[in-house]
């Protein structure tokens, strides 16, 4: 996976040289590459800031800077058809006679694709461009923006080219996007529901999580399929030698070698967790999802299971 991540604090991206990802990095399964925004300035004071518009406090990222760095990291050429700058021709449809939406002047085809296979976006609907070169999906951490979930890690995970834009102060002037999105598909991400000084913080965030579900990076991917959030749980407890520490016993049922019954303590321990944790996740559950000694095992910690069929 091709990975460009643009800020202006290049050395936030050290940690990225360490662990998993640094060695992920170093045999060629990740290739990133971090850029100064600086670089696309122009003025002696290399600029990427100014007022906002209907005033307030803080100052916004110009945009500028922003646009000359996506169109050297996303060319033109990439893109379908290869738009012009503005993304249109000069008859104003896109050169390959798609208006600039994207869809056939008349309209789809019944597949619902434009007649030349590009989605209504248009796009390839494999993110390729017709050539066959990748075009970047554009990411914007916002605090306004999608919250960013092992799904959506799974999601980026199948891409083969990223594009970070990290803000900073009041956040990215608005047309940056617009304009990217008439070209390349672009997704405001958020960590969660709080506000960081930067963009940086979330990308170490994001390509962690996503690195760590490129194949061949985590040496059992086994695990990938247990932990938390796989299914919609929160893993049990995790435990390692000693049996006994400071007093506290690992429970009994781990070291009884009985896979069937450690199966069932940790999944009973996973229902419990998770509906004590994360209502939220818990009300989400399929109830067909659990069966009856899932229930038995909620009802035993106190839970009422979601209503629903009764897997057996
Ligand atoms: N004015 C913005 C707002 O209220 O939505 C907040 C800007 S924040 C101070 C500066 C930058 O930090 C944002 O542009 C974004 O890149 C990043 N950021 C802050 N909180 C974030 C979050 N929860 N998730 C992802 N990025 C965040």
């Amino acid at each position: 996976m091709r990975v460009d991540v643009v800020s202006i604090f290049p050395e936030y991206f050290t940690p990225l040289d360490l662990s998993l990802v640094g060695r992920a990095r170093a045999n060629g399964v990740l290739r990133l590459a971090v850029h100064d925004l600086r670089s696309w300035t122009h003025d002696v004071h290399r600029t990427v800031d100014d007022t906002p518009y209907g005033g307030g406090p803080g100052m916004v990222m110009r945009p500028e800077p922003w646009g000359d760095a996506l169109d050297a990291l996303a060319p033109a050429e990439l893109t379908p058809g290869g738009l012009s700058p503005d993304g249109l021709a000069p008859d104003g449809l896109a050169p390959d006679g798609l208006a600039p939406d994207g869809l056939a002047p008349d309209g789809l085809a019944p597949d619902g694709l434009a007649p030349d296979g590009l989605a209504p976006d248009g796009l390839a609907p494999d993110g390729l461009a017709p050539d066959g070169l990748a075009l970047p999906r554009l990411l914007v951490p916002s605090p306004a923006g999608e919250p960013f979930t092992q799904a959506m890690a799974h999601e980026l995970a199948g891409e083969s080219h990223l594009l970070f834009a990290c803000g900073r102060y009041e956040g990215i002037d608005q047309r940056v996007l617009d304009h990217a999105a008439t070209r390349m598909r672009v997704t405001e991400v958020s960590l969660g529901d709080y506000v960081l000084f930067g963009g940086e913080v979330a990308v170490l965030v994001i390509l962690e999580a996503v690195t760590r579900l490129l194949p061949g990076v985590l040496g059992n991917a086994g695990s990938l399929d247990e932990e938390s959030h796989a299914h919609g749980l929160l893993e049990a407890p995790m435990y390692t030698k000693p049996a006994a520490w400071r007093g506290h016993e690992v429970p009994e049922v781990l070291r009884s070698g009985d896979h069937g019954r450690i199966a069932r303590w940790r999944r009973d321990e996973a229902l419990a967790r998770t509906a004590t944790r994360r209502p939220d996740m818990f009300a989400a559950l399929d109830p067909a999802s659990l069966d009856k000694r899932d229930r038995a095992a909620l009802d035993r910690a106190g839970f009422q299971a979601p209503p629903g069929h009764v897997a057996k």
